[in-house]
């Protein structure tokens, strides 16, 4: 995408008051939590989700923490339980995300979870955070506000350094505080899904000892199960075969269309709704062929892994 103007706002109430409203216009705005800078966008929204992707120049779309500024909210999103309960009590706000199943009716952009029926939440506890989180009134997908495989930035001179001209808005409140990233705990049995800002020993005062990361469910940026549709997917195809449907992109004859206009952001807005859509029909996907450059390649990422023989 084209380089915007990315204002530097201050962490005053008319600050927080622009930076929501730029992220109920879609936009891209970068804020500080108590762990790293985060890059936020509204989490229902597919194309403000799929800006970060854009922003950061992610390769994967892994799946995104979604910011809440507290539990009650938490729960609008996903069904927060037994240990995951006792650990969001003990230790939220805080450096801490919890990996729990959707809720019904959770209105989250598919891409923020990559498709699975799971979504990481966390309430942090730096205030210019939880100001705008409650002045939004609405749950910010926020990764570390780098480009990808960057350092991630605790100040907002690190944010701007990386992504000047990609993001709407930076809330410059100075340092964060821990400058390491949240620690992730979820699965059944409870695993740490990535070691953080708090440590095992805190978590497992209250939970016990916990899995190790891989017990055949995820590890630290890399899942291993991703979602994957039930269909087969054939890829590069400029027509369907007879019985197939054609998932398209750019101009052409298809069942459901990426972005007709040949958009990449558009097209990984769309990925995972229309996948799903499909999937419902019970016939083999056919998928036309997409870009490898900017967001594509993390299309072509996705796709690649939806096709690969299922082992
Ligand atoms: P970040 O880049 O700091 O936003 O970290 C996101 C990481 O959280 C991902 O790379 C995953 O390792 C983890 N994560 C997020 N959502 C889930 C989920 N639903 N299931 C398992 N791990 C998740
Ligand atoms: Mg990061």
């Amino acid at each position: 995408m084209t380089d915007i103007e990315t204002a530097v706002l201050r962490a005053d109430a008319a600050g927080i008051a622009e930076a929501a409203r730029l992220l109920a216009a879609g936009g891209l705005v970068s804020f500080p939590t108590e762990t790293v800078y985060g890059l936020g966008g509204d989490a229902r929204n597919d194309i403000a989700v799929a800006r970060i992707f854009d922003a950061k120049g992610r390769p994967r779309f892994n799946p995104l923490i979604v910011h809440v500024p507290d539990l009650e909210t938490a729960r609008r999103f996903a069904r927060i339980d037994g240990p995951l309960a006792a650990l969001a009590t003990g230790f939220w706000p805080g450096p801490l995300s919890l990996v729990a199943p959707l809720a019904d009716g959770h209105g989250l952009s598919p891409l923020v979870t990559a498709g699975l029926d799971t979504v990481a939440l966390r309430v942090p506890a730096h205030p210019a955070a939880q100001d705008l989180l409650r002045v939004f009134d609405g749950p910010v997908a926020a990764p570390s506000a780098n480009r990808s495989g960057r350092i991630s930035p605790t100040t907002a001179a690190h944010v701007m350094a990386g992504l000047n001209g990609k993001l709407d808005a930076v809330v410059d409140a100075g340092a964060c505080a821990v400058g390491l990233e949240s620690t992730i705990v979820g699965g059944d049995p409870l695993a740490l899904l990535r070691p953080g800002g708090l440590a095992q020993d805190d978590i497992e005062t209250i939970t016990g000892p916990l899995a190790g990361a891989g017990a055949g469910i995820t590890a630290p940026g890399q899942l291993s199960s991703h979602y994957a549709p039930d269909a087969t997917l054939r890829l590069n195809a400029n027509t369907a075969h007879p019985g197939e449907v054609l998932l398209g992109f750019g101009p052409m004859q298809s069942d459901l269309n990426l972005s007709v206009s040949g958009d990449l952001i558009e097209a990984a807005a769309n990925l995972f709704g229309h996948l799903h859509s499909l999937d419902a029909m019970a016939r083999p996907i056919a998928v036309a062929p997409i870009p490898k450059c900017g967001l594509g390649q993390a299309i072509n990422d996705r796709l690649a892994r939806a096709a690969a023989p299922r082992g």
